[in-house]
């Protein structure tokens, strides 16, 4: 059986990864499985462990860390993430088309670890800096100060954009997202 691929979306905090995927997911035109993180982050309301995320302890996260279960981890502000590294290979070994949603340090990991043909990596960017705070705070999940340290980290973040195979600019959701899907189906084809 064919290697799923390794998708990679990735960007600052806000851009819109996770409302461009539901629209990638939601129109059905390409296959592909979520990758459900770890993280020490509280669960937002609404949120449900295992779905959104596995929530767990620091000392939960730091034994995975010392087992080296992760196939990248990072912290982001004042929390720490990680993609669960068995869980990828078993699926992407199924044939499925693994998604991950990860911030700039984790994706740079997984693009400096992972070098077989099937990664495909995708930075978004938003259309300004004031619109990304404007989408932050327009979340209403964050403190003020929090917005502030997501806002200034993702400033810093942007200038990675170049090590990515493409950068798409999340203007509309569905001008995105349909770029995206365009690009996978050839990938896959
Ligand atoms: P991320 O997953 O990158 O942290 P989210 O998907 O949570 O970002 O999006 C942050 C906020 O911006 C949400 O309120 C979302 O509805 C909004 N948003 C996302 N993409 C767009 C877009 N293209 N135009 C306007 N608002 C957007
Ligand atoms: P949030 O707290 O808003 O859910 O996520 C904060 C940031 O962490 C987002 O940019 C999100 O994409 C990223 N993230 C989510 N899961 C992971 C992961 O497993 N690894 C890394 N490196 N980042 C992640």
């Amino acid at each position: 059986m064919k290697k799923g691929l390794l998708i990679i979306l990735s960007g600052p905090s806000g851009v819109g990864k996770g409302t461009v995927r539901e629209y990638i997911v939601k129109t059905n035109k390409i296959d592909i499985t979520f990758s459900v993180s770890m993280t020490t982050r509280k669960p937002r309301e609404g949120e449900t462990d295992g779905v959104e995320y596995y929530f767990v302890s620091q000392e939960e996260f730091d034994r995975h860390v010392a087992n080296g279960d992760f196939l990248e981890h990072a912290s982001f502000v004042g929390n720490s993430y990680g993609t669960p590294k068995q869980a990828v290979e078993d699926l992407r070994n199924q044939g499925k088309n693994v998604f991950l949603e990860i911030e700039v340090n984790g994706a740079t990991q997984v693009l400096n670890t992972v070098n077989d043909e099937g990664v495909i990596s995708f930075f978004l960017m938003p259309p300004s800096i004031e619109t990304l705070k404007k989408r932050i705070a327009g979340r209403r999940t964050e403190s003020k100060e929090i917005i502030e340290k997501r806002v200034a980290k993702g400033m810093s973040e942007i200038k990675e954009a170049d090590k990515y195979d493409y950068v798409i600019i999340n203007d509309k959701v569905k001008t995105a997202g349909e770029k995206i899907i365009k690009i996978i189906q050839e990938k896959l084809a």
